[in-house]
């Protein structure tokens, strides 16, 4: 899956997002949108290593916002389908709705993930800072019932939580709310990932990732290219000044390749802080 960071536009104030920890926010620029012409440069370059290299070509337009924000975002995902790439989206379903939820029904083939976070209204207010979470509710609903008529629809579509404290106790309510639509939509309920525990952290170097592979990289506004979906801190080159090619060939991809093989990924420190070695 190859991740292009698109905005980092949001209309929600999550408390679980690395928007909201002071530790990102260096590394997560706030308010920002891709051009258009950058957007070209990149689609093009990772379909060209993909096609050329005969890898899997999928493909999510989300960076550290809401991807539905981005201003290009209905002809970029038409220009990725022309390209043949598979198309994912990961949404908090605010504008999910009218004539926008017809086009992602259409147009998102592999995977559809609305993030909704909780059950009742009280809660959604303290989880995501919204005023009229209704309307999420609705949409989410209305979007089933459409899917439900339609010939066409992502091949999976899942309904998820970020567990946290302020949520966890609506585990239940939650799942209990899609139960009668079972047969299109998955819950999903998510460890909080940027939780941190206070005190000393001590790295592991044993592990291993599946997401490390190598037709899956995120890729930022500026052009840098990481390892991962989850990495902000180990960028391997700039896609605006080097092919994929040379990008994927560097040394430090390399060798993160061949320490993940070797079951020591979590020598990277970002790897073991991050994934591998969570504190409990
Ligand atoms: S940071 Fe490392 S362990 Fe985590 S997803 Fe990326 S490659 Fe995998």
């Amino acid at each position: 899956m190859i991740q292009i960071d698109t905005t980092s536009h949001c209309n929600l104030k999550c408390h679980f997002c690395a928007r909201s920890k002071p530790e990102y926010e260096d590394v997560i620029p706030i308010n920002t949108e891709l051009g258009w012409d950058d957007f070209l440069t990149t689609i093009h370059s990772v379909n060209e290593y993909l096609e050329k290299n005969g890898l899997e070509k999928t493909c999510i337009l989300h960076g550290a916002g809401e991807p539905l924000l981005w201003k290009h975002y209905r002809e970029g995902l038409l220009y990725a389908r022309k390209l043949g790439f598979d198309t994912k989206l990961i949404t908090n379903g605010i504008l999910l709705k009218d004539e926008l939820a017809d086009f992602v029904i259409e147009n998102i083939t592999f995977g559809l993930n609305v993030s909704i976070n909780a059950a009742t209204p009280e809660t959604y207010r303290e989880v995501c800072g919204f005023s009229d979470p209704e309307r999420i509710f609705s949409n989410c609903r209305s979007l089933l019932e459409k899917m439900r008529k339609s010939e066409k629809r992502p091949r999976r579509v899942t309904f998820s939580l970020v567990e946290t404290d302020k949520n966890r106790h609506e585990v239940q309510r939650f799942r209990g709310m899609w139960a009668e639509y079972r047969d299109i939509v998955k819950v999903a309920i998510i460890p909080d990932i940027f939780r941190q525990k206070e005190g000393a952290f001590t790295p592991d170097i044993n592990g291993t990732c599946v997401r490390l592979k190598p037709h899956s990289f995120k890729i930022l506004q500026n052009g840098d290219v990481l390892p991962c979906c989850m990495s902000r801190f180990l960028p391997l080159g700039n896609i605006r000044k080097q092919s994929m090619e040379e990008i994927a060939g560097s040394v430090v991809y390399q060798s993160m390749q061949a320490l993940n093989e070797a079951g020591k990924l979590g020598a990277i420190y970002e790897c073991s802080k991050l994934c591998l070695n969570k504190p409990a």
